[in-house]
C-alpha cells in the first residue's frame, strides 16, 4: 500500500521532537510539508538526510509492482490489480474467460463455430469469449480462426511462460528461477482443488500487500473438464470473485457463459463510476407525435430494463432519461439528483414539448410521492404514475392507450 503523508511524517524528526526538526534542508518549510510532498512523489527521498532506514525500507516496498500486467491482445490485459477488495477502489482488468481447445479433438470445428457465435448483450456491453487456451499445437486452422475472429490464443511456451507447481512454494521457486533468467511474460497456473480459494487469496495477498515478487504475476486456473455445467458455473463464479485473472473452461454453453459474464460485469464495474447512459430523449419504434412518454434516470441498468420493454412493444414510445450521475430512481431521488426542478429543467432543455403533441409523462411507480411536486413545476404536463417494475410497462401502456 502507498504510504500517506501522515504515515511518512511519523518517521521524521518533527514527529519525534528530535534534533533537526523543521531544519529546511529538504527545501520544505516543515517536516510535515515534506512528508505530504513525498507521499505525492513531488520531492525525492534523498532531499532529507534524516530519513531512518525503516522508512526507506517501507517506501521501497511500497514502490514495488503489486501485480504485473500481461498483455494477451491489444485490448485484453491479465493482472494489474492493486487492491484486495473491489470496494477499496476498483478492480482493473476483468477475469479473462478462455475456452480450452484441443487440435486433436474431432469436434474442434463445431466447438470453434460455437465460440465464434457466442455473443450476449447486457447493459450496453457485448459479451464475447475472450481467448482460447491450448496446451497442444497451434495448427494453421487454429491460427487462422484466431486471426479472423480476433480471439487470441494463450499457449504455454509459444507466447507465455505458464508456470505451474504442486504447491505455492514450488510455484515461487520456479517463478524466481524464471525471473532470474530474465523472463517476465509469466502466468502462474494453480491447480484446481478444494483449497483453490485459500491458495488464490494467499497469492493475491502476497502480491498486493507484501509485493512478494515471485507471486506478482497473473493467475490462471483451469476448471476440471469432468465438471458438469452446474459445477463449472459454481467454480467459475468463485474464481471470478476470488482471485483468478484467467479461467479456462472446456464447455461452450450459452447459459453458462452469460451467467458468469454477468457476474464478472458486476464485479469489474468501477463502484465509483456506475454504468450510465447519456441523458436525452430516446425514441423506440419510430414514435409518432401521440406516442406515450416515459421518464427515468440515466442508471444503465434501469435504462436497459425499460428500453428492452419499450423495444418489444408493437407501437412507438419516448423515454426521457434525466441526468442523475448514473443513480437508480430512488437513490437519485434521495441524493437530490432527481428533484422536480432537475426533471423540469431536463424536459425543457431536451425540447420535449416540440417533439410531441402528447402532454402526458409517465413517471416511475417508485416516485409516486413526487407526483404533486412534478405537477407543480410542469403545469402544462399531466403527470401519470407508472409501474414499479419495468416488466409491468407493456400491460400498463396497453391499458392506458
Ligand atoms: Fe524535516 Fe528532513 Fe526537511 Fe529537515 S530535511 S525539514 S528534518 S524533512
Amino acid at each position: 500500500m502507498e504510504l500517506t503523508g501522515l504515515q511518512i511524517f511519523k518517521y521524521l524528526p518533527a514527529a519525534k521532537k528530535a534534533k533537526n526538526t523543521n531544519c529546511k534542508n529538504c527545501g520544505c518549510p516543515t517536516c510535515m510539508a515534506y512528508a505530504l510532498k513525498l507521499a505525492k512523489k513531488q520531492v525525492s527521498i534523498e532531499s532529507c538526510p534524516f530519513i531512518p532506514e525503516e522508512l526507506k525500507e517501507k517506501l521501497t516496498q511500497a514502490s514495488r509492482i503489486q501485480q504485473h500486467e500481461i498483455k494477451i491482445s491489444d485490448n485484453l490485459i491479465a493482472g494489474g490489480e492493486n487492491v484486495m477488495f473491489r470496494h477499496d477502489k476498483t478492480f482493473v482488468n476483468k477475469t479473462i474467460i478462455a475456452i480450452e481447445v484441443d487440435t486433436k479433438d474431432k469436434k474442434l470445428r463445431q466447438k470453434l463455430e460455437k465460440i465464434k457465435n457466442y455473443s450476449a448483450e447486457r447493459i450496453g456491453q457485448t459479451f464475447k469469449i475472450d481467448a482460447l487456451y491450448t496446451d497442444g499445437e497451434i495448427t494453421e486452422e487454429l491460427q487462422k480462426f484466431s486471426t479472423e475472429t480476433q480471439i487470441p490464443i494463450i499457449h504455454n511456451k509459444q507466447n507465455y511462460e505458464i508456470i505451474s507447481g504442486q504447491n505455492i512454494q514450488e510455484l515461487e521457486e520456479q517463478t524466481t528461477a524464471k525471473i532470474k533468467g530474465g523472463c517476465n511474460n509469466i502466468i502462474l497456473q494453480v491447480e484446481y482443488s478444494k483449497n483453490i480459494i485459500e491458495q488464490l487469496t494467499y497469492i493475491r495477498r502476497a502480491a498486493i500487500i507484501q509485493r512478494h515478487a515471485p507471486l506478482t504475476y497473473p493467475v490462471l486456473v483451469k476448471i476440471p473438464n469432468e465438471f458438469d455445467i452446474m459445477q463449472t458455473c459454481a467454480a467459475a463464479s468463485r474464481l471470478i470473485c476470488k482471485y483468478a485473472n484467467i479461467i479456462v473452461l472446456d464447455k461452450v454453453d450459452n447459459a453458462l457463459l452469460s451467467t458468469i459474464m454477468t457476474l464478472r460485469q458486476n464485479i469489474y464495474t468501477n463502484p465509483q463510476k456506475p454504468l450510465q447512459v447519456e441523458a436525452k430523449i430516446y425514441e423506440f419504434n419510430d414514435p409518432d407525435k401521440n406516442a406515450p412518454i416515459l421518464l427515468t434516470t440515466n442508471f444503465a441498468l434501469t435504462y436497459f430494463a425499460v428500453a428492452s420493454e419499450l423495444e418489444a412493444l408493437p407501437f412507438g414510445s419516448y423515454l426521457v432519461v434525466t441526468p442523475s450521475d448514473g443513480m437508480s430512481v430512488l437513490t437519485a431521488w434521495s441524493a437530490d439528483k432527481f428533484t422536480a426542478e432537475l426533471v423540469a429543467k431536463a424536459i425543457n432543455e431536451f425540447g420535449l414539448a416540440q417533439k410531441t403533441n402528447s402532454r402526458k409523462i409517465i413517471i416511475p411507480g417508485l416516485l409516486n410521492h413526487m407526483k404533486d411536486e412534478l405537477q407543480e413545476v410542469l403545469p402544462d404536463w399531466d403527470i401519470v404514475v407508472g409501474t414499479i417494475e419495468a416488466c409491468q410497462i407493456p400491460d400498463f401502456l396497453k391499458q392506458k392507450l
